[in-house]
């Protein structure tokens, strides 16, 4: 279990905020247990398998909500995982994809227990412009922010844009073979000329639609948040989004569920 929240520190990593963890050493604390929150089933599956984790009851104020949790003990020095995904929407029956599912799992899992760090992990696009490739694996660094929220108002513009600073895992990411890059956030798979222009200015190298939500919860309860994310699709490419994340959704689930595997793995050692 843990035993109490930590911080980020750029320049050292993970550090203790308080005495009395089973650190292996004062400066860099193991991390105890980890939420990994995802949005589709097919993301999913592949890590949950990997990982072994058994499906467990949501608490009883969020049964009505369709998220599913798993947990995965910890193993040697992994740490515990609490897996929690989406669902699916009891109206349409696809997979609840999106901010408002993301913000609504984020909170179950962060009600759950304590938790040292949250992980949004699934698939996103990218640019031929920052050269992404199908299958790539980013963290997400030095934020992660939202497109789609534009309100001209004082203090409302800097609300939408809701960029929320992610833990440092350079090092790591590194280590793993992953890109860094902004990861930004929006409730629409295409994308808009008024999302081109503004994610051409923010500078953001990764596309999806749930990452801000779980960040923006995560910052509520003072958890860390990173955002790990596999590309299925390259935006401006002549062949359509949707066509493009049909056809590699499943190799880019076994890329993410590998560098996963091996984030959480490390993730123990920090
Ligand atoms: N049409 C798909 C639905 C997937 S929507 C289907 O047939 O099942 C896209 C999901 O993958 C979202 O959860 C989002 O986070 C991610 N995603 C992948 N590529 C994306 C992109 N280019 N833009 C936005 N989200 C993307």
């Amino acid at each position: 279990m843990a035993t109490g929240k930590r911080y980020l520190d750029s320049r050292k990593g993970w550090r203790a905020r308080e005495q009395g963890h089973s650190a292996k050493n004062a400066y860099a604390p193991a991390v105890e247990r980890v939420a990994v929150i995802m949005a589709m089933e097919a993301e999913a599956a592949p890590l949950r398998d990997a990982l072994g984790a058994t499906p467990i009851e949501v608490p009883v104020w969020a049964s009505t909500l369709p998220v599913r949790l798993a947990v995965a003990p910890a193993v040697g020095g992994r740490p515990e995982v609490l897996l929690a995904v989406n669902g699916r929407d009891p109206t349409t029956g696809v997979d609840c994809i999106g901010s408002t599912a993301a913000a609504l799992t984020t909170q179950v899992a962060l009600t759950y227990g304590p938790i040292d760090l949250v992980v949004t992990a699934g698939t996103a696009g990218g640019w031929h412009r920052s050269n992404a490739e199908i299958g790539e694996v980013f963290v997400a660094w030095p934020h992660i922010a939202c497109h789609d929220r534009r309100i001209d108002l004082p203090g409302f513009d800097q609300f939408g844009r809701g960029e929320i600073a992610t833990a440092d895992l350079r090092e790591l990411a590194d280590a793993l073979g992953c890109r860094l890059g902004i990861v930004t956030t929006g409730d629409s798979l295409d994308e808009s000329p008024t999302d081109r222009e503004r994610i051409l200015a923010s500078g953001a190298e990764v596309k999806e639609m749930e990452a801000a939500a779980v960040a923006w919860v995560a910052q509520l309860h003072g958890v860390p948040v990173t955002a790990v994310k596999a590309i299925t699709d390259l935006v401006e490419s002549p062949v359509a989004t949707a066509t493009q994340f049909t056809a590699n959704l499943a190799a880019a689930a076994d890329a993410l569920q590998a560098t996963m595997m091996k984030l959480i793995d490390q993730l123990g050692d920090q």
